[in-house]
């Protein structure tokens, strides 16, 4: 069986989503706020959240962004 380069690039998409044990930075920016609500509320992290956690602990940039985002939201909810 021979496959078109498109079908394996197509197959590799696939595999790489089914199997999301590693988060990029863009991946990582995308769900940080959500995270960061979780986070505050105390809410259940859902399987991909939790890999923007594991993200965190190795990126120290996401984790500045992080701990930026949980300030200003700490500080919006002081204004309520
Ligand atoms: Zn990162």
């Amino acid at each position: 069986m021979t496959i078109t380069y498109a079908q394996a690039v197509k197959m590799l998409t696939l595999v790489s989503k089914a199997v999301p044990d590693q988060l990029d930075c863009d991946g990582c920016f995308e769900m940080l706020s959500e995270f960061a609500e979780r986070e505050l509320r105390g809410d259940e992290m859902s399987a991909s959240l939790k890999l923007v956690e594991v993200h965190l602990t190795q990126c120290a940039c996401c984790r500045y962004e992080y701990e930026t985002l949980v300030e200003a939201i700490r500080a919006a909810d002081e204004l309520i």
